[in-house]
């Protein structure tokens, strides 16, 4: 699929009117974008207009020419109160969004497009003692950073999960599945770096961090103005060690420089 659509994009260039569009592949016309005239600075007006009623279509063929296409960065997004796409690009839409996911391609069922394995979980295994399960889930919906789906089977371990359960889950490269996150998570994680695992190379928890901060302080007794600002913990899906650091502190660097290299993934061992 062409990167540069499906898109939130600011179009600039000469013989063009300035414009906030959403960038889709039109069955007809090709490489579109539609949206509303917007002169910088963009403002929630200029979003809700897009969104809502957009009066201008650019055909784009021929556009890395003529045309100054931005891509919309996922904070002016959410300062602009831009959804992942507009209500109106169902009508071009072919596939739903989590089949044309680069993170998810080649995971789904065969037979059931919609359908694919994610670990679910209660936390920590170290801290919850329930292991994380692999389980089917089918994706109804698609969220900014993260997907909806329900749970096609039950867990066996984990009590809080039933089958026909709402889950939501993230998928990332240095997962061999997609796995369980809430918006808490998503909305903590944030604020941290955490490095990769240095035996399988995971990059996510399965806890907000700074849960797992608050946690290490209690354990160890440690006062509220001693709050750390790196600390190191065990990987939620091998045991391995991550290293958790702040962001906008001198861990931060020292955490995203931190990297278990020379080790070999555990997730490339399945990878066929
Ligand atoms: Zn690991």
């Amino acid at each position: 699929m062409d990167d540069r659509l499906n898109k939130w994009v600011h179009v600039t260039g000469e013989g063009c009117t300035p414009l906030l569009a959403f960038t889709y592949d039109d069955p007809t016309a090709g490489p579109s974008a539609k949206g509303t005239v917007a002169r910088l600075p963009l403002e929630p007006e200029h979003a809700k207009r897009a969104i809502e009623e957009p009066e201008t279509t650019l055909r784009l063929s021929g556009w890395k020419n003529r045309l100054n296409v931005r891509t919309v960065s996922e904070a002016e997004a959410r300062d602009l109160g831009l959804p992942p796409e507009p209500p109106w690009f169902m009508h071009f839409r072919r596939y739903p969004p989590w089949r044309e996911d680069p993170l998810l391609t080649g995971k789904f069922h065969p037979e059931y497009p919609d359908d694919i394995q994610i670990f679910v979980h209660a936390g920590n295994p170290r801290f919850s003692g329930k292991r994380p399960e692999l389980v089917w889930v089918r994706i109804q919906e698609s969220l900014r950073q993260s997907y909806r789906g329900i749970l096609l089977n039950e867990p066996q371990q984990l009590e809080a999960l039933r089958q026909g359960d709402s889950v939501q889950f993230m998928a990332v490269q240095s997962s061999p599945h997609p796995f369980m996150a809430n918006d808490a998570y998503l909305e903590d994680r944030k604020g941290w770096v955490v490095s990769p695992c240095d035996k399988c190379g995971f990059t996510e928890m399965f806890q907000p961090p700074s849960e797992r901060a608050a946690a290490f302080m209690r354990e160890n007794n440690i006062p509220e103005e001693n709050t750390p600002i790196m600390l190191s913990t065990f990987c939620p899906l091998c045991g391995g060690c991550q290293i958790l650091g702040k962001v906008g502190t001198e861990a931060e660097q020292k955490v995203r420089e931190f990297n278990p290299c020379g080790k070999k993934k555990w997730w490339r061992f399945w990878k066929k």
